[in-house]
């Protein structure tokens, strides 16, 4: 007899293994996916993927948004156990509940088809290696949310407080329904006025990225990736104290910068990693030394990246105005998330603050 097993206890297997939204889609749903970024291009015989989200704590960035301490969102809230371990085993458990009863599972660590090598196919009628989904559209696709204008995946329980994986299967099962476009982001703008780097553009703008999946079409912000990734990877001094420290005397506006995502990441990624010689002045030789024990906090191979802005429009900005219009289900009994006056550093480092950010403090749409 044919062995099967449902989605219902698929989901129920995943939930219990600490991954708090399970999504279903068919592979049809990705007719239109470029080929690099299709799931059939890692496993051909893919009939189903599987979305999964874990919950980002609101209390991962309590310490930013006080401007206070840093290394719990970094290491518990973003790459450094979220991403790293949390995730990966509930996608591991779940690959292995899926093998046991017969179908073949590939767990899918998210990655950056931004960086995707300009290498050829090393099968004839392949595509080249190093295949990434965008794992939002993946989660999209599952029905677990849809796109907010910021880009950042929305969901109706957590709003953006999510990280994302997937699981492709040969297991067929009934995808599940699609949320409808635009019924949780409701073009409220807060993240565009909470985003230090100028990354996110107003919709008056008309700048926007549409993605069509069955009969939805699903919109959102063309926000500039390159200030997006210096913004939050460290190479902003108005929300890095860590920069005004090491680097007295330097100016940078990222609010103007017009590089790619990948332009900067190789604009932060050296400069927060990187070491010089060891002198009186910086003692540590690091050349950021605040980026670079964040990057290694917790050990061994440590926290292995940093979120130093800590998405503070289009996630911080964006929770605080879905909780606050009861438009994500998880709220809190200590009312809004955003309780005092913002805080913003100058662009030149060493200067004094730069005070309360005011536009964004009146932000009660
Ligand atoms: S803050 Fe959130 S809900 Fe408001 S427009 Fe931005 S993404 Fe949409």
């Amino acid at each position: 007899m044919a062995r099967t097993v449902t989605k219902e206890q698929i989901r129920a297997f995943a939930q219990a293994q600490g991954l708090d939204l399970v999504g279903f889609a068919n592979i049809e749903r990705f007719k239109d996916a470029p080929k690099r970024m299709h799931p059939s291009s890692i496993f051909p015989e893919c009939r189903t993927v599987i979305a999964v989200a874990r919950r980002i704590l609101r209390g991962n960035w309590r310490g930013i948004e006080e401007g206070t301490y840093w290394p719990t969102y970094t290491y518990f809230g973003y790459h450094g156990l979220l991403n790293s371990f949390f995730i990966p085993m509930g996608v591991y458990e779940t690959a292995c509940f899926i093998e046991d009863h017969g179908f073949e599972a590939v767990p899918y660590y998210p990655g950056v088809p931004e960086t995707q090598p300009p290498d050829a196919p090393i099968r004839p009628g392949t595509v080249a290696p190093e295949v990434h989904f965008s794992i939002r559209m993946i989660a999209t696709c599952a029905g677990l949310g849809e796109p907010g204008w910021a880009k950042v995946f929305l969901t109706r329980k957590f709003g953006p407080r999510v990280r994302l994986a997937a699981i492709l299967t040969d297991l067929e099962v009934e995808p599940d329904p699609l949320v409808e476009p635009g019924s949780i982001c409701d073009r409220c703008m807060s993240c565009v006025r909470g985003c230090q780097a100028n990354a996110i553009p107003h919709r008056n703008e008309g700048r926007t990225i549409k993605v069509q999946i069955e009969d939805k079409v699903y919109e959102w912000g063309d926000v500039q990736m390159g200030r997006c990734t210096l913004g939050y990877h460290g190479g902003d001094p108005q929300v890095s104290p860590f920069l005004h420290q090491s680097l007295p005397g330097w100016e940078f506006d990222v609010t103007t910068q017009n590089v790619t995502e990948d332009r900067g990441y190789k604009l932060c990624w050296p400069l927060s990693q990187g070491s010089w010689r060891r002198t009186a002045e910086d003692p540590s030789g690091h050349l950021v030394d605040g980026h670079w024990q964040l990057v290694h906090w917790g050990g061994g191979a440590g926290a292995g990246s940093y979120g130093i802005g800590g998405s503070r429009g289009c996630m911080r900005s964006c929770f605080d105005h879905l909780e606050k219009k009861q438009a994500c289900e998880q709220t809190f009994e200590n009312g809004r998330f955003i309780k005092r006056d913002r805080w913003l550093l100058s662009k030149r480092c060493g200067d004094t603050p730069g005070g309360d950010d005011q536009a964004d403090q009146a932000d009660n749409a």
